[in-house]
């Protein structure tokens, strides 16, 4: 992987001895008053994320949270305060240098309306100078690792792809350059639904294997409890009111903010980030042709099944197609109760 030690060199994270995949962030005491504006649109903010953290915003629109990204690259120079990426503060490399080395997903997708998906894809390894080969290589590398046929895709016009096409190429574009850090704001905001799920799911199998630092902003909370290693809850002029993992924001929101924001349902909210492995497994029913559900799912999936089912318990299924065991709805129960701290576990 020369390119992406080239990639730290050049954003100015060591090359020898960083983490791999990924670089922190480091945001400290960041204002943002734009011009005529009275009141800063993003008020003393202060941050860590850690190398290969996936660090979600969220927030309603207009709370600041495009214009705390935009400092990272400086697309948009910060009024005050001070932000380093892998120790080495922005403002003191070249903005344009700086820019090409982190990944960036915009709002509206932006493709070049003029440029075919390939060329969309190549502007980054252009800037940097990439032989011909190389660049056509990782074209194909990306479309593929995006979803997308090479040989359908690559030479098509953005027009000739429908929205959730386009959201994947954006983010093979951002990833293009092999940078250790994404920024991506709203990045499948523009999907319906169904394409939404698919784009997220595929987007969790993709960071599993690339690992970067990545800041994802988004308004929808049930996407930043899906995808997150940590949320930051934000309010107007970009306020931290609650910077932790999905988990623990779920169980003890910090305030009546925070509440509003998970909205009804958190304990089933909850149950989709706990593997049924947490669950106490009850014998095996030996029902024949009854649905069951798969041992690597979440108590979410388990909680469905049980209702769709209809039954008292269905069995749990490991990868050979055997049963392990069978799940409860009590048994579910038990495992939220024990996670609420000074709540005794149900049935005890
Ligand atoms: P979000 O991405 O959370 O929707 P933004 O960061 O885009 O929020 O905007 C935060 C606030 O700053 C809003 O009140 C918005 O109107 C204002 N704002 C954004 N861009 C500019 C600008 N270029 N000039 C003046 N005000 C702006
Ligand atoms: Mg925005």
């Amino acid at each position: 992987m020369s390119d992406s030690t080239a990639t730290r060199a050049a954003t100015g994270a060591a090359s020898a001895g960083s983490t791999p995949g990924g670089v922190g962030i480091t945001l400290d005491k960041v204002t943002k008053i734009y011009a005529g504006q009275g009141a800063p649109a993003v008020d003393d903010f202060s941050m860590s994320v850690q190398p290969g953290e996936l660090v979600m915003f969220v927030g309603p629109s207009g709370c600041g949270k495009t214009t705390t990204m935009k400092m990272i690259n400086r697309i948009i120079e910060p009024t005050s305060g001070s932000i380093a990426i892998d120790g080495r503060d922005v403002l003191s490399l070249n903005p344009n240098e700086l820019r090409r080395h982190i990944g960036y997903v915009i709002q509206q997708i932006g493709l070049f309306p003029h440029m075919t998906i390939a060329e969309n894809i190549a502007v980054v390894p252009r800037l940097l100078g990439w032989g011909k080969q190389k660049i056509a290589d990782r074209v194909d590398e990306l479309l593929n690792t995006v979803q997308l046929d090479p040989g359908t895709f690559a030479a098509r016009y953005p027009k000739q792809l429908s929205g959730g096409q386009q959201q994947r190429v954006g983010v093979a574009r951002a990833l293009a350059a092999d940078p250790p850090v994404m920024l991506m704001d709203e990045p499948f905001g523009a999907t319906d639904p169904i394409t939404r799920e698919k784009l997220q799911a595929e987007f969790l199998r993709l960071q599993e294997s690339i690992g970067k630092t990545i800041i994802f902003v988004t308004h929808d909370f049930d996407e930043a409890i899906r995808l997150g290693d940590r949320i930051a809850v934000l309010s107007d002029r970009s306020q931290i009111e609650q910077f932790d993992t999905p988990a623990n924001i779920l169980s003890a929101p910090a305030n009546d903010y925070v509440r509003s924001f998970i909205g009804q349902g958190a304990a089933l909210k909850r149950l989709a980030l706990i593997p049924i492995a947490d669950a106490t497994l009850s014998a095996v029913t030996g029902v024949k042709n009854a649905p069951t559900v798969a041992a690597d799912a979440t108590l979410r999936d388990a909680l469905d099944a049980l209702v769709l089912a209809g039954l008292p318990a269905i069995d749990v299924v490991g990868g050979d197609g055997r049963a392990v065991g069978s799940i409860t709805v009590d048994a579910i129960s038990a495992v939220l109760g024990a996670e609420l701290p000074g709540v005794p576990p149900a049935g005890a």
